[in-house]
């Protein structure tokens, strides 16, 4: 199951990654695919307002992941630097998968063999400057529905 949707500024990317903050549960884990520049960390920082973060999230440079409190815990992953998926031994990486919290995963295609079975993708794709495409595909019955809630 897959649905597209165009954003055509910022603000509307904004609006869609609050709102399913909005409607996430702990454990839930959502993969974001896109170019660099597409709006992964734009989408992530309104997801973890949506969540009830109130620090600026921003993107781990230096660490792979990085923890957030909110209504529930934000784990965010950004995997662009792995160059080897050995290194991902170096940190706990399924506490955080299988944790409490949820899990954004920036660049998640890039560590395709361990990622948990079930979860959203969400790929961002750039139309031009300021549009842009945003899939979601949902991997079982319960993000599916998440999706439909989403985009209704
Ligand atoms: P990524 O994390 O995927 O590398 P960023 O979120 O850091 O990308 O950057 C996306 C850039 O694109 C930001 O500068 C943002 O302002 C800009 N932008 C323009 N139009 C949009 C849009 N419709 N949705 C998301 N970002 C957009
Ligand atoms: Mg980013």
């Amino acid at each position: 199951m897959m649905k597209c949707i165009k954003t055509f500024n910022e603000k509307e990317t904004k609006a869609l990654g609050k709102k399913l903050g909005d409607l996430v549960k702990a454990k839930d884990v959502l993969c974001l695919v896109g170019d660099l520049g597409a709006g992964k960390t734009t989408f992530t920082k309104a997801f973890a307002i949506g969540l009830e973060v109130e620090e600026d999230v921003t993107s781990p440079t230096f660490t792979i992941v990085q923890e957030y409190q909110g209504r529930i815990p934000l784990y965010h992953f950004d995997v662009y630097r792995i160059e080897n998926i050995d290194q991902m031994e170096d940190i706990p990486y399924e506490e955080y998968f299988y944790g409490d919290g949820v899990c954004v995963i920036e660049w998640a295609h890039l560590i395709e063999e361990i990622l948990p079975k079930d979860y959203i993708k969400v790929q961002i794709n750039y139309v031009d400057i300021e549009t842009r495409e945003i899939c979601f595909e949902a991997t079982n019955g319960y993000y599916k529905k998440l999706v439909e809630e989403l985009l209704k």
